[in-house]
């Protein structure tokens, strides 16, 4: 294993890469953040920074910097999750997501293509550059259509989407042009631990074990395609080893649910879990509310390229995988009161002053 420079490894899917890679040894990380609301380094308490570890805060579009770390570093591969990736935020304030996700994603892919380039020829034939992207650039499915894969048009509705489907376009055109030896996933939505709760399954958990209302856009009918965290950090992984340059990568789990599934099963889980509860049945706390302007009904993942081409299977099946995510919620009541009452913002304001 190899020394992998990876951007956002403070968010959700960043932190549980960079603990899932350290954890099977003998590779190295760098991480470089900006530490924005959704960058939380109490994800990373367990690990150390030390040889294998090393964090720095610091914005993707800083071209300087990138330039300066890469080539401090000189790591084997860049894993790209930096993002803003809250599609309500997308809808409120749209210009944090043009300037990270694709002024960003520019900067970053002038310097690999700049540090690619002061390879020698042994080191280019590793190198990748792997960019970490939704199923939201597909735009939304009705019941009847088949799932998406890689050849589905992009079609993107929010913000958000269209932002990820630009920097998609800049990754490719960089791959076709420079010859930079990038690939891309797509993948659906993903839960576990260490995910703000500002997200569907975090946020109902929150409202849930407080007794507030647990609040279901429109008539609750939309259906994602759930995917484990670690199962999807597995697949990246799979990508940075085995993936064809130039190829895009589907991930899913196939564990299409409908949110009001999802909030059911959840609750009938807290039920179970948290017997002493006095908001049971938690259920009672479903409240409908006006729908998301644009909001896609359905989102599904085929995943059978990733699956025959390189073997990656999810592990975690979507019972299994909620009744875990529960019960790392209910184990880490402390993260979550960090996060919700902001203090680990303070922290970060503290250790590293206002950004
Ligand atoms: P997240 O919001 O939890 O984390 C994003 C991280 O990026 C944070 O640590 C934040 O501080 C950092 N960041 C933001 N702007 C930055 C900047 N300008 N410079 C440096 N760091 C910056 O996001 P996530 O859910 O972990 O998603 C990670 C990636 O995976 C994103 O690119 C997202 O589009 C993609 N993705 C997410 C999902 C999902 O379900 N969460 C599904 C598919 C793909």
């Amino acid at each position: 294993m190899d020394r992998v420079f990876v951007t956002g490894g403070a968010g959700f899917i960043g932190s549980n890469f960079i603990l899932d890679y350290l954890s099977r040894g003998n590779g190295q990380v760098v991480n470089l953040d900006k530490l924005t609301y959704a960058g939380n380094l109490a994800n990373l308490a367990s690990v150390k920074d030390d040889s294998a570890y090393t964090f720095v805060r610091g914005d993707i579009c800083d071209a300087e910097l990138v330039a300066q770390l890469l080539a401090k570093y000189r790591p084997a591969a860049i894993v790209h999750f930096a993002a803003e990736s809250h599609v309500d935020r997308s809808i409120a304030g749209p210009e944090a997501f043009l300037r990270t996700n694709i002024d960003g994603t520019f900067t970053l892919l002038q310097a690999a293509r700049e540090y690619y380039g002061s390879l020698s020829g042994d080191e280019r034939k590793r190198f990748r550059f792997v960019h970490v992207s939704t199923d939201e650039v597909y735009g939304t499915l009705s019941p009847e259509d088949p799932a998406f894969h890689e050849e589905t048009p992009y079609a993107p509705n929010s913000p958000y989407a269209a932002s990820k489907a630009a920097s998609d376009h800049l990754v490719r055109a960089w791959v076709h042009t420079y010859g930079l030896p990038a690939i891309i996933t797509n993948c659906s939505n993903n839960y576990g631990p260490f995910q703000f709760p500002e997200k569907l399954i975090p946020l109902m958990i929150a409202n849930a074990l407080q007794g507030k209302a647990l609040p279901i856009y429109g008539d609750g009918q939309q259906v994602r395609d759930w995917l484990y965290v670690v199962d999807h950090c597995r697949a990246i992984q799979a990508v940075l080893e085995r993936g064809r340059v130039g190829e895009t990568y589907n991930v899913g789990g196939g564990n299409q649910r409908s949110n009001l599934e999802v909030v059911t099963t959840l609750c009938a889980l807290l039920d179970e879990m948290v017997p002493e509860s006095k908001f049971r049945p938690h259920l009672q706390l479903v409240k409908y509310v006006t729908d998301r302007p644009g909001h896609d009904r359905r989102y599904a993942i085929d995943a059978r390229k990733l699956e025959s081409e390189l073997g990656w299977r999810a592990e975690e099946s979507f019972e299994t995988g909620l009744r875990r995510t529960v019960e790392w919620y209910l184990a880490n009541s402390a993260w979550v009161e960090d996060v919700t009452s902001g203090a680990y913002q303070n922290w970060v304001a503290q250790n590293y002053g206002n950004r």
